[in-house]
């Protein structure tokens, strides 16, 4: 589900290359068919694709009726931290929603694997980095709480029936492009997050990047994150769909790469890809930002035997590409 959105799309590919076939169920809410063609130029070939929303039970119950369907990778759903502060029911409608249609068409089809695509937000600001899966959650906003919510759903799951396989995946911050340029993120709008926005600005889209704080208890000022480049992210839910051939119940990854990097890091890793300065303008912190996020990767590694491979210089690079050649054309 989702599968023609930014981490969907690269998880296609992913799972593509290692042999599945794939069939892609998305309503297009922020993602275009276009997409198809550029999982199709990387890996020769297009998956299915049911132009489907998944809070259409009858529509949902259809496509597991068509297709012989083993296990579902559950990325569909609403992004925006910002969108889900003004409009929080749509994104409980949304998100929560389309799980609850998308678990009872997979008990009706007899489906029980299912890997879900949270997110490092349902943490809790008082925890202390690194956060493993046991760090105390506490989401701040609709979006993280619809996360939240869907992994207790999930947990629920688990304990009513002994059947399903049930992967979560906290992603920490995905950034970059797939290395050939053919897919990455479009982002509708001014984007929120910082990669986005940078690469807009060097683009020359976008003025200035507005930096969100120079005064935190960090070596630079800025707030630190755990970027991970959306390839490994994308080999992170193969990992997971193997985990669970073998293994019933619920279990929960964080999917990063164990190292912290601040705004100002960042921006100076783009300014050398692209070879020029990006220009940068000083503001007041954003509300609800916590100062350093990284994630202990240690239980993906050892059960997964999972690793996120590319180094920042990487993601930078491999989101240029995509920025410079082909993102324009995709939306
Ligand atoms: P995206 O918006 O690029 O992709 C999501 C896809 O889901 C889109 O193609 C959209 O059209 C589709 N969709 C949304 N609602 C749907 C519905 N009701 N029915 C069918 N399709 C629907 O987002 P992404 O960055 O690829 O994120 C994928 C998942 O990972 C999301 O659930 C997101 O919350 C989660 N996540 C993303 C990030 C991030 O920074 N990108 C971080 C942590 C978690
Ligand atoms: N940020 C920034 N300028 C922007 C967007 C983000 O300084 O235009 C900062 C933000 O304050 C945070 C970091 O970059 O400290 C990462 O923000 P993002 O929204 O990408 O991820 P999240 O906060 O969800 O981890």
């Amino acid at each position: 589900t989702g599968g023609m959105g930014y981490i969907g799309s690269h998880t296609s590919v992913a799972l593509i290359e290692a042999g599945y076939q794939v069939v892609v169920l998305d309503n297009l809410d922020n993602s275009s068919e276009k997409v198809l063609t550029g999982i199709e130029s990387i890996t020769g070939q297009t998956p299915h694709f049911a132009h489907t929303d998944l809070r259409d039970v009858d529509a949902v119950l259809e496509v597991f009726n068509e297709y012989p369907i083993t296990s579902v990778i559950h990325t569909a759903g609403l992004k925006s931290v910002e969108e889900s502060v003004t409009n929080p029911s749509k994104y409980y409608e949304n998100n929560i929603g389309s799980t609850i249609t998308l678990v009872k068409a997979m008990q009706t089809a007899g489906v029980s694997t299912l890997v879900f695509s949270s997110s490092a937000t349902v943490y809790s600001s008082s925890s202390k980095p690194p956060f493993d899966e046991n760090a105390k959650t506490f989401p701040t906003n609709p979006y993280g709480m619809s996360k939240y919510i869907i992994e207790q759903i999930m947990a629920d799951l688990a304990l009513a029936d002994s059947k399903w396989r049930l992967g979560i995946l906290r992603y920490f911050n995905p950034v970059g492009a797939h290395p050939s340029g053919k897919i990455g993120e479009s982002p509708s709008g001014v984007p929120n997050n910082l990669m986005p926005y940078l690469m807009q600005v060097a683009i020359g889209k976008l003025e200035k990047l507005p930096i969100y704080g120079d005064d935190y208890e960090t070596p630079d000022g800025t707030c630190i994150r755990d970027y991970v480049h959306v390839v490994d992210l994308a080999r992170g839910h193969l990992a997971a769909l193997e985990f669970l051939e073998n293994k019933n119940g619920v279990h929960f990854w964080n999917l990063g790469t164990g190292k912290g990097t601040s705004v100002l890091e960042l921006v100076k890793e783009v300014e050398k890809v692209i070879e020029k300065p990006i220009p940068i303008e000083m503001k007041q912190r954003r509300k609800g930002d916590i100062p350093i996020v990284f994630a202990d990767v240690a239980k993906a590694s050892s059960q997964l035997s999972w690793q996120a491979k590319y180094s920042i210089e990487k993601m930078c690079a491999d989101h240029w590409k995509w920025q410079k050649h082909y993102s324009d054309s995709r939306q």
